[in-house]
């Protein structure tokens, strides 16, 4: 938001057509009688002596942009809102299953530097600019010089494996990424997996009466992520493909750190680095899909079932990836931006707003 401010900040001061309200938060979206067209925004700001100030927004078309979860839960508390016969508003929640130490690998020399930094030289990074109009320049030069490392906010040091299309298919298993963490001396390494979620229905996310929020007396949400057995299986599988690629790549010993016996709902998750973790990505629950009766959004992130209401966000993916999601959001978000430029977010005729 900061970035954003100092780059578009004038621009926005100036633009006849542009309003920005900070400290608005979105109650609850108010729909025609028939569901099918949003007729304003219900907000709320938190002002002096802890009073609250509740306003509506009024608009052609509406946008939601409020993270994976939170575009959920404001759809849920306005009445189950987007096409909701399926049920599937909420469902499909996903997030990137991570082990951040799965493993370990010892190699009987140290393997060398631009092996081990393989995955850093090929990254795009974002490098501090030098001025107030630059704050940030890309840089995809390679970058070999430890000195030099300091001065990057993005990167990542290590080695990474990934498996083939093919592989994939053959193995009938989800997308995954290892990172190799070396230890300085070069011959050994800690293994990071992250992976693909399969999409599951039962994973998703709710409201929760029994808790409200202190400021708008909201109900909280309820995150009920679940893996499966094929998510578990694609874990360790993962970690056999990696054993067999180090082997044959100079590996001697590889070690499982992590505990990958029984199925999924055996899995452990606790504080040590060798537990499951998430992986900060949260995804899905307000599925993209062709037809209506498969999700909650069509392929140009506009609602099924209402006319003038658009999401963008991570919530939308049908999949999930191993990968990281904001540059696909900002794809998204980029795209609906040119439609609604063309018009195609105007009210049609017939509706009110
Ligand atoms: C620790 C961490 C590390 C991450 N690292 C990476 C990474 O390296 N690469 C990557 O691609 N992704 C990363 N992510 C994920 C990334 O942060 C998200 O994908 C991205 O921020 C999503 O952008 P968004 O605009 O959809 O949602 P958000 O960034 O969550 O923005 C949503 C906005 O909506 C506002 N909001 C929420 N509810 C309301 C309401 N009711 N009314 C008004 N406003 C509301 C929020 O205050 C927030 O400003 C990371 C996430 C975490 C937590």
């Amino acid at each position: 938001m900061r970035q954003f401010q100092v780059h578009l900040g004038d621009a926005l001061r100036t633009a006849p057509n542009v309003t920005v309200l900070f400290n608005a938060h979105l109650v609850s979206v108010e729909t025609s009688a028939d569901r099918g067209h949003v007729r304003r925004l219900l907000c709320a700001s938190l002002c002096e002596g802890d009073h609250l100030r509740r306003f509506p927004v009024e608009a052609g078309c509406y946008v939601l942009a409020m993270g994976g979860i939170e575009t959920v839960r404001v759809l849920k508390l306005s009445g189950d809102l987007g096409n909701n016969r399926g049920d599937h508003l909420g469902r499909g929640f996903m997030v990137h299953p991570l082990l951040t130490t799965a493993a370990e690998a010892h190699f009987a020399a140290p393997v060398p530097l631009e092996v081990r930094s393989f995955f850093r030289d090929q990254q795009v990074r974002l490098r501090p600019g030098t001025g107030r109009e630059e704050p940030f320049v890309h840089d995809s030069a390679p970058l070999v010089s430890p000195a030099l490392m300091a001065k990057y906010h993005v990167f990542n040091a290590w080695g990474v494996l990934v498996p083939t299309a093919a592989a994939m298919a053959e193995e009938r298993m989800g997308n995954f990424r290892a990172i190799l963490r070396f230890d300085p001396a070069g011959d050994r390494a800690e293994i990071n997996l992250n992976w693909e979620q399969v999409p599951n229905e039962e994973s998703r996310i709710s409201l929760d009466p029994s808790h409200v929020d202190p400021v708008f007396g909201q109900p909280v949400v309820r995150a009920d992520w679940r893996l499966s057995e094929e998510d578990k299986r694609t874990a360790v599988r993962a970690l056999d493909l990696v054993r067999d690629h180090l082997e044959k790549n100079g590996s001697t010993r590889f070690r499982i750190l992590t505990d990958l016996s029984g199925g999924a709902a055996h899995w452990t998750f606790g504080k040590a680095d060798t537990a499951i973790a998430t992986g900060d990505h949260h995804m899905g629950a307000l599925r993209m899909s062709a037809s209506p009766d498969d999700g909650i959004v069509d392929p140009d992130c506009r609602f099924h079932a209402i006319d003038n209401l658009y999401a963008v966000g991570s919530a939308v993916f049908p999949t999930s990836g191993y990968a990281n999601p904001t540059l696909t959001i900002v794809a998204l978000a980029l795209r609906l931006a040119d439609r609604l430029r063309r018009g195609a977010g105007a009210a049609p005729p017939g509706h009110s707003s």
